[in-house]
């Protein structure tokens, strides 16, 4: 073999390690956010950006931590911990819910983001809603009219069925104490922390706004995941 092909094989390696070691988040360490805090803008500004994931996430994430150390949740996923939620203190259902959820908002979001859903997704929310329209219209309503602090959802039921719900505070779907069970592939963080700097209290442009950075190629890997 050619030196040059040897060496072109050995980055080819050295890359691939490097990139599944970086994907190996560990449960203890605060997971960084996917891009820099004006990638978002001007949908979300970059101070909003900053003190929603260096204030608050970290808050969720550290009370998280402080909660479950020396305990016997400290061997359960988050997964685990929400199948049983009710069984649980408060702290930890806001706390766990809090870290969850935004990482799972974080991941959905992208400066590339926008547009539509293709392939599997695309088909799954025309079946489910009857069109893409339908289903962002009955997202936005769950967004707008959550009272107070909470989340919107697009989840996966049992089988490949979604469905539309907004959570109270840090719960979601996942959680035994929510009305309706299932797997969130896309959610909104509507506490007014999200959007005060920049939208005040007209918490309905934020929410048209969120579409211009949804991440859908994400989107559709989690639904291809849930349904599995
Ligand atoms: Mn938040």
């Amino acid at each position: 073999m050619k030196t040059i092909s040897k060496l072109l094989l050995l980055a080819f390696f050295a890359y691939g390690f490097v990139i599944s070691e970086s994907n190996a988040q560990k449960a203890d360490e605060f997971p960084p956010l996917p891009y820099s805090f004006n990638a978002l803008e001007p949908y979300i500004d970059q101070m909003t950006m900053e003190i929603h994931y260096e204030r608050h996430h970290k808050a969720y994430f550290n009370n998280y931590r402080k909660a479950i150390e020396g305990t016997e949740v400290e061997k359960l996923s988050l997964e685990q911990l929400f199948v049983s939620m009710s069984k649980y203190p408060v702290a930890l259902r806001n706390n766990g819910g809090g870290h969850y959820n935004h990482v799972l908002f974080w991941a959905v979001m992208s400066p590339y983001g926008g547009g539509e859903p293709k392939g599997k997704l695309a088909e799954a929310i025309k079946s489910s809603f009857g069109s893409f329209q339908e289903f962002k219209n009955l997202f936005e309503e769950a967004a707008r009219t959550r009272f107070g602090s909470g989340w919107a959802w697009l989840s996966v039921e049992k089988g490949d069925k979604l469905f539309v719900s907004s959570t109270a505070n840090q719960d979601n779907p996942l959680m035994d104490v929510v009305d309706k069970q299932g797997v969130p592939i896309l959610g909104l963080d509507v506490w007014e922390h999200a959007y005060y700097l920049k939208y005040q209290n007209l918490r309905g442009d934020y929410i048209s706004n969120f579409w211009n950075i949804v991440n859908w190629d994400e989107v559709s890997h989690r639904y291809e995941k849930a349904i599995k």
